[in-house]
């Protein structure tokens, strides 16, 4: 019989046995994760950011974790010596409506307690001469790391602590009775007092097995890259990304410096066909009879049809993605982007037809299951273990 079995090895469910077994010695901890390694998903096919908070409503989980988990992440990487940068990172208006929007998000970074500062064109091109743009809004405090390497070392410390983990384990299915929960598996059948999911794609797939109708769905939606060639690994000091349309839930093609010393562009968002499908071509029939039986799903793609199909067409054809680079970097041409592998994001779609904001959890009386933990979960992945731990404490029996 474990004390707690986690399923999940990303960067959220490292960070939960990491810091369970840290205020817990001695605990029977199980972590089970389906593939063959940590970090095989979404942890592992990031954009590598440790945002700083810039974004999100004022007051929610997003915002606050954010905070601290951007001071956190380089706290833990400093003290077990991993690498990361930080570079900063520049928003940067193009026109009047960029500049009217990049407002808004100035009164937001303030409200969120953020340094910053504000440039106008000349402050701009002194900080990076090869982008354009009318202003900017410099954040220092934004940083870039492999959250690969990162979850390698908290499974390390896992393993140091007594923890176990057990790779190409995948839970089929859940049994909570009063005083334990069966975690079946595809390697036979545990036993433990408590579980936390942090399944990421499969969320909503595993608070199912639980027999809890939830009351979202988890809708993939793929990010896809282009890696720079490397006569342009210096043609940006800082991360560089365009002023969000308000009305759309990802942050736009950005040009980030990747902490190998490379520097990619993206993601674009477009529905994937699967859930952990990585290429344009990948096609679950499951996945995609799900999703598009869903009629939260439905309603999302119908009010996003325009910028849907905009997206789509940007991912279909590589001189429409590059003008989304040119609208602030006119130095790239189309020969310059590379292929570079995709992420899928597990965004949580309400039964209402919303894109899940803030982070979400559900939970029963043994359980606490992470059910929205899309960007900036990664820098976040601290203090929301941390979350988890103090929830754990007050509502398990
Ligand atoms: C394109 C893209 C760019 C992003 N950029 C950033 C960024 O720059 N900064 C940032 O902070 N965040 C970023 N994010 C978000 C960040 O990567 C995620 O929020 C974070 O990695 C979520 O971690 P996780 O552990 O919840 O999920 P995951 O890393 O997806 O881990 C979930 C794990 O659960 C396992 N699992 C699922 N079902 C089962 C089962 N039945 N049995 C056993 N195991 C199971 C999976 O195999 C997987 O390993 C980005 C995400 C994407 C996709």
């Amino acid at each position: 019989m474990y004390d707690y079995i986690i399923i999940g090895g990303g960067i959220v469910g490292m960070s939960t046995a990491m810091q369970l077994l840290q205020q817990q010695p001695g605990k029977k901890l199980l972590v089970v994760e389906k593939e063959a390694q940590v970090a095989q998903h979404q942890t592992g096919h990031n954009s590598g950011v440790i945002h700083a908070g810039v974004y999100y409503t004022p007051g929610s989980l997003k915002a606050k974790f954010c905070l601290e988990g951007n001071k956190a992440t380089k706290t833990f990487c400093d003290e077990n010596d991993i690498p990361y940068d930080e570079c900063g990172k520049l928003l940067v208006a193009t026109n009047e409506l960029e500049m009217e929007r990049m407002k808004a998000l100035w009164e937001r970074t303030e409200a969120n307690g953020l340094e910053r500062y504000w440039l106008n064109a000349e402050e701009l091109k002194a900080r990076e001469p090869n982008i354009t743009g009318i202003g900017g809004i410099f954040v220092p405090s934004s940083g870039i790391v492999s959250y690969r390497r990162v979850t390698e070392v908290m499974a390390d410390k896992v393993r140091e602590m007594g923890g176990e983990i057990q790779f190409n384990c995948e839970v089929t299915a859940l049994k909570e009775s009063d005083s334990d929960v069966t975690v079946f598996t595809s390697r036979g059948s545990f036993t433990s007092q408590y579980m936390i999911s942090c399944s990421g794609l499969m969320a909503d797939r595993v608070v199912k097995m639980l027999g809890i109708k939830p009351t979202f769905k988890i809708c993939p939606f793929r990010g896809e890259y282009y890696l720079l060639k490397p006569e342009h690994n210096q043609v940006v000091n800082h991360l560089i990304y365009p002023i969000p349309d308000p009305s759309m839930p990802f942050l736009g093609v950005h040009l980030t410096r990747m902490i190998d010393g490379t520097v990619t562009v993206g993601p674009n968002a477009v529905m994937a066909w699967k859930r952990e499908g990585y290429k344009k071509t990948d096609i679950s029939l499951k996945d995609s009879l799900e999703a598009l039986t869903y009629p939260g799903i439905l309603k999302v793609l119908y009010k996003n049809l325009k910028p849907g199909l905009i997206e789509t067409k940007n991912s279909l054809f590589k001189g429409q993605y590059l003008k989304e680079v040119n609208k602030y970097c006119p130095k790239i041409v189309k020969s310059d982007l590379q292929p570079y592998p995709a992420g899928v994001r597990a965004q949580a779609v309400s039964e209402d037809g919303n894109l899940v904001d803030d982070f979400l959890f559900v939970k029963t009386k043994r359980t606490i299951n992470v059910c929205n933990a899309p960007s900036p979960a990664a820098t976040s992945a601290i203090p929301i273990g941390k979350h988890i731990l103090q929830e754990a404490a007050e509502n398990f029996a």
